[in-house]
């Protein structure tokens, strides 16, 4: 009796595994892929559901596409860059006259070029910023003559579109929602958000290009820790899906707000004390990295693309000059700007468990900021955006009571 009860013990136990073997295979991956992925997958443990299949499969043609449809400028990026400019020009293609710079003095500070000299009005808002400006004027002088321009070195654009007076105003980052004529920003050359790390304030592009490029060459792609990372205090709400799912899950995420200058209690970084800033180079030891919008575009973007880790960029309506020439799947992983916390973790399973597309669209990154974002291209870009938009100047300017002339340093 004893040993009849055993064999039947042993079969049912034997039936009981390979039913489970059985379930295992038919609700994961591995039907949908090929038995290579699927062994790897199994041995790292990611396994999902068909649902999760079926979003891989959605994000593999998403991607197709993209890369079918792209059709990168081929010409001279300098001369590329000019399609920026002709579209932020085109609202005042029919000529600017003394009275539209008038109207919109008010809105940023106003500089002129004259004989050959350069001039500011004697107050600027952020002495930094125009001095990070002024960086690029100066080296205008013997091309451009006899012109004038309102510079608005606020963060947030002035000419809504919608309502408001309407003028040429020179901002380095907008919306559709706004006419603003775009500029490179002063922080390629200086005047940055001052952090602990950049205590003079982030700026020489130059440099930061040379030392990230290099970080981002050395640090292999499998070197690289599979996590989500993110760094930076809380201009914008928009970052705190991502902070709450790194909260949750500080396996996949590593999401922390820092202090900025405005800091005043914990509540500041969605009430959890402030994480120690990280410089740029420690960014690059992460293979996903996140940017967003702060109070207008981040100056974030262009440093963490030479990472050569994949950016996830949420949000798509704040630009830099830039902007336009970097696109979706191609160059950076766009997500909704009020993405869930589940659709963040959606797109980070299936890059996981799509590592080549990883590495190809981060290394895309990569190649289109360190081949097209030099500061010869800032030099071109500034040179024809003052011809351009001296040509539309409908009267010549002269020489405005107590403007003060700018030397170099
Ligand atoms: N930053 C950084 N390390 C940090 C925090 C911020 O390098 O730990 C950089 C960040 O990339 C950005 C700047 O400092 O270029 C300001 O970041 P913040 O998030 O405060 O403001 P944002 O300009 O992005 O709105």
């Amino acid at each position: 009796m004893n040993t009849l009860l055993m064999i039947y013990t042993k079969f049912y136990l034997l039936l009981i595994g390979f039913l489970i073997i059985r379930g295992t295979e038919s609700t994961g991956t591995c039907s949908k892929k090929s038995s290579e992925d699927c062994a790897s997958s199994t041995s790292n443990g990611n396994k999902y559901s068909e649902e999760a299949n079926g979003e891989f499969e959605k994000y593999e043609a998403i991607i197709d596409a993209a890369k079918r449809e792209y059709e990168p400028c081929t010409d001279n990026i300098c001369k590329c860059y000019n399609q920026v400019i002709s579209k932020d020009l085109k609202p005042f293609r029919s000529g600017i006259n003394e009275e539209s710079i008038r109207n919109i003095k008010s809105k940023g500070t106003k500089y002129q070029i004259i004989d050959n000299k350069l001039y500011r009005e004697n107050d600027c808002l952020f002495p930094a910023r125009c001095s990070g400006v002024e960086h690029y004027l100066l080296k205008l002088l013997h091309k451009v003559n006899n012109t004038e321009f309102i510079l608005n070195t606020r963060d947030w654009p002035q000419i809504f579109q919608h309502h408001g007076p309407h003028g040429p105003v020179f901002s380095f980052s907008k919306t559709d929602d706004y006419l603003d004529i775009m500029y490179p920003a002063w922080a390629f050359w200086e005047g940055g958000p001052a952090i602990s790390l950049y205590p003079k304030g982030i700026g020489r592009w130059d440099q930061h290009r040379k030392l990230l490029g290099q970080v981002g060459n050395e640090t292999k792609w499998n070197d690289k820790m599979s996590k989500a990372f993110f760094r930076g205090s809380r201009t914008s709400s928009e970052r705190d899906a991502l902070i709450l799912l790194s909260r949750e899950n500080p396996v996949l995420v590593d999401a922390q707000y820092t202090k900025n200058q405005a800091w005043k209690s914990d509540a500041d970084t969605l009430h959890a004390p402030p994480a120690p800033e990280v410089s740029f180079e420690e960014h690059c030891k992460y293979k996903y990295l996140f940017n967003f919008r702060g109070v207008a575009a981040s100056f974030r973007l262009k440093h963490i693309l030479l990472c050569k880790s994949l950016v996830f960029h949420v949000g798509n309506d704040w630009i830099e000059f830039f902007y336009p020439f970097l696109r979706p799947w191609i160059h950076y992983i766009p997500v909704e700007r009020d993405a869930s916390k589940e659709k963040i973790k959606e797109l980070l399973e299936f890059f996981e468990n799509h590592q080549d597309l990883a590495q190809q669209i981060a290394n895309n990154g990569y190649n289109f900021i360190w081949n097209n974002l030099q500061l010869k291209h800032v030099d071109c870009y500034w040179l024809n955006l003052i011809k351009r938009y001296t040509k539309l100047l409908k009267y010549k300017p002269t020489l405005g009571e107590g403007m003060k002339e700018i030397v170099g340093k």
